[in-house]
């Protein structure tokens, strides 16, 4: 066995669960480390209180003189809960979260020192952006880009450092940062469906988008996890065999956690507490050493800070805890891997949940003109929401059997069908009095007894409801929610939009009454979206024949599915909505489409490392201790050797004949590579890493996962599945 394997695996038999400071009650320290509202009260003006409240929940602009106010009191406050410097902190393209540090501290002219910050340094900042991505909008050496304020979410303290959650842009105006269409699709989003809410209550003034996200994840001990050049590097293992026993016993699932997991779990959800992520749920999940956390849900732009935060959070905390938490989707072959199910619904300023039924027929009507209208939407951008959550990580999972395939569908339960069944018949034009009647008390009325009886959850759905809200669950545990938040309120505002513009037109042109009206254009919806429901086998063959036939797409690959993304179709959603510029959407996809080569790039140099200077030396030197066996076998028994040599001399061939496949394997591989780093452009190059190279890391993996079980446990330089996966 390696040094590093075998102290690798020592260490990890040796570990203790680290002690952690838990306070007796959560509620004594939520939100403590963060500039919330009672914070603001404490350490603003009344003015600048009144102010960024106002700027948090009606999207008004803070004044220069107010935002030095504002400054002086965040410091105050942070400098008296322990930092010393702040950071604009934002969501560049490049995933993960970025921050550069400044000290408060200043010196005057006078050579005096102060604590300084004022309000120009809390609204705008200039970090050097230069090595940002950028898809082509800016040249680097006029690498300019600034980060704005974004108000609706509070700054925070991280160790000993003021975050203030900001917007990146360049300074010709174009969003550098997933915050920034993100925030306009939430105000379109709010616009539409307060326009559709007065139809069923005057009162309604604002509705915001909710998110509540389910992380899942991989905790491994740190040092078998740095014992893996592929786990270090690439996130996730390029090889190794299955261990004899996987999760076939189901043992995992909702088990009791292992202590060291549990104290990291709440260690992390301390520091979750103190950062005001309302983490709720922790569980194990399928796999061995996988868990899922989830919290409450919050408004999205909140919820997707707050999930950006907590993998910071993760990440920190399990170094502490001498784990390493891996976010890929695929970290192991033949294990279940991870996603991040997207709990999404629009809820109004007067408190309601528009995709939650309520207690009379008119709340129903509104529920049901949502939910309708949402179904239409996915109908209508089922690509575009396909091309969402495209990564080359994802790729391993959906349709892996473990994930909704890359075919959308929406799963509403058989309850709920009936209904729009029903719907459905719903004569065109007026309505008589009976029909009316009817579908007051025995179609509308009837839907929250359907809510509570729909207990036939479809697990293996792309996007269902739930009850009282959509889950999107083919997201990547990797992703940036803003990104499939970003789709989902641009495509329903742009839908909502819509269905305004009808219902206006039959009230008007037809004579239609309000609810005749709404109920005549939801019937053409409910028809017009029906290939996009289904209740079936998400998991089955059958579904991708009949998903086939029904016209719906099945990009399996994220450089066709992200095509979608620059079709003309979504740049003129994103234009019409004021989403996002041509050049934006172009530019996004260009970040994406190279991102995807590189990634399989680096895991193909990985992969071509391991093998030739891990796995075919090991191979070798395995395969020269039998060479000698049969050499010694043929000095005693002569030419009756091969009696007693027969099966070690298959062995050695076999040996070699893995060897060579795995060198040609790779000696093709970086052809194909060479090939597609020459090609005409980013889209071409990322489809040829797609076609002609990754299909290698199966020809290599193969042989090497043989040879892992051919040659001397006692060899082997990398650690084991068995070792990674049940090592505590
Ligand atoms: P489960 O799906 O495990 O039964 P829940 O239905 O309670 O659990 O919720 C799962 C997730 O959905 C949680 O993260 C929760 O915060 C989120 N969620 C619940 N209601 C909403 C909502 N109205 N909008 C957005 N997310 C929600
Ligand atoms: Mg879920």
């Amino acid at each position: 066995m390696s040094t590093l394997r075998f102290n690798a695996l020592k260490e990890t038999l040796n570990r203790q669960p680290i002690e952690v400071n838990e306070p007796k009650r959560r509620s004594e320290i939520f939100g403590k480390n963060v500039f919330n509202k009672y914070a603001m009260r404490q350490h603003l003006t009344k003015q600048a209180y009144k102010s960024v409240v106002d700027a948090m929940e009606n999207g008004t602009k803070i004044s220069r003189e107010v935002a030095d106010h504002i400054s002086t009191g965040m410091k105050e406050w942070s400098i008296n809960n322990g930092a010393t410097h702040y950071t604009h902190w934002f969501q560049p393209l490049t995933g993960g979260t970025a921050e550069k540090h400044d000290a408060f501290f200043e010196l005057e002219m006078d050579g005096e020192v102060i604590e300084k910050f004022g309000g120009g340094q809390l609204v705008q900042q200039e970090p050097d952006a230069s090595s940002f991505p950028n898809g082509g909008i800016r040249n680097t050496f006029e690498a300019r880009g600034y980060t704005a304020w974004d108000p609706t979410s509070p700054a925070f303290i991280m160790g000993t450092t003021l975050c203030i959650p900001t917007v990146f842009i360049a300074y010709t105006g174009e969003a550098l940062d997933y915050k920034t269409p993100l925030l306009r699709s939430l105000q379109v989003v709010d616009q539409a469906a307060t326009d559709v809410c007065k139809y069923f209550d005057k009162n309604v003034s604002k509705v915001v988008a909710t998110l509540g996200w389910e992380q899942e994840y991989f905790l491994i001990d740190a040092a078998l996890a740095d014992s893996r050049p592929d786990l270090q590097m690439a996130g996730r293992t390029l090889l190794g065999h299955s261990s004899a026993k996987g999760q076939q016993l189901d043992d995992h699932y909702f088990g009791s956690i292992p202590s060291r997991v549990l104290n990291y779990m709440r260690d992390m959800e301390t520091e979750c507490m103190l950062l005001g992520i309302p983490v709720k749920t922790r569980h194990n999940e399928v796999a061995p050493n996988q868990f899922e956390l989830a919290p409450i849900f919050e408004e999205a732009n909140l919820a997707v800070d707050h999930n950006s935060l907590l993998m910071d959070v993760m990440r920190k905390v399990a170094s502490r805890h001498n784990f390493k938490v891996l976010f890929h989707e695929k970290p192991f072959a033949g294990v279940n891997g991870s996603g991040k199910h997207n709990n999404w619904s629009l809820a109004t300023n007067t408190g309601v949940n528009l995709l939650s039924p309520g207690s009379t027929p008119m709340k129903n009507l509104q529920f049901l003109t949502f939910f309708v209208n949402t179904i239409k939407a996915v109908h209508d951008n089922e690509e575009l929401v396909r091309a969402t959550i495209a990564s080359a990580s994802n790729d391993h999972r959906l349709g892996a059997n473990e994930a909704p395939p890359a075919i959308i569908s929406v799963f509403i339960g058989s309850q709920l069908t009936k209904v729009l069944d029903e719907l459905e018949k719903v004569t065109d034009g007026k309505l008589s009095p009976e029909e009316k009647t009817d579908l007051k008390l025995n179609v509308v009325g009837k839907i929250p007894e359907v809510i509570l009886d729909n207990t036939d959850r479809n697990r293996t759905s792309p996007f269902a409801f739930t009850g009282n809200k959509f889950e999107l669950r083919a997201v990547g545990s990797t992703a940036n929610c803003a990104n499939p938040m970003t789709v989902l309120n641009a495509i329903v505002a742009k839908q909502l939009i819509e269905f305004k513009e009808e219902v206006d037109a039959l009230i008007k042109d037809k004579k239609l009454k309000k609810d005749e009206a709404i109920f005549n254009v939801l019937r053409e919806y409910i028809k017009q979206s029906k290939k996009i429901r289904f209740e079936g086998d998400g998991y089955g063959e059958a579904w991708e024949k009949e998903a086939e036939k029904r016209g719906l797409s099945n990009n399996k690959t994220t450089p066709t599915a992200l095509k979608a993304k620059v079709s003309e179709k979504t740049i003129k959603l994103y234009e019409d909505l004021n989403i996002m510029s041509k050049v934006e959407t172009e530019s996004r996809y260009e970040i994406e489409v190279e991102e995807y080569a590189m990634r399989i790039q680096i895991e193909g140099r990985i992969l071509g490392d391991i093998a030739r200077n891990h796995v075919i030396p090991t191979a070798v030197k395995y395969q020269n201790r039998l060479i000698e066996n049969v050499v010694g076998l043929k000095e005693i028994y002569g030419k009756d050797f091969k009696k007693y040599a027969k099966e070690q001399m298959m062995l050695i061939e076999d040996i070699s004949e893995h060897i060579e496949k795995i060198n040609k394997g790779i000696t093709e591989m970086t052809d194909a590579r060479k090939k597609a780093n020459k090609a005409k452009n980013a889209e071409e190059t990322a489809a040829q890493y797609c076609d002609n190279v990754k299909p290698y890391f199966d020809v290599i993996r193969y042989s090497c996962d043989k040879l892992e079980l051919l040659v001397d446990d006692e060899l082997w330089p990398l650690t084991k599945y068995r070792e990674l996966l049940f090592t505590r």
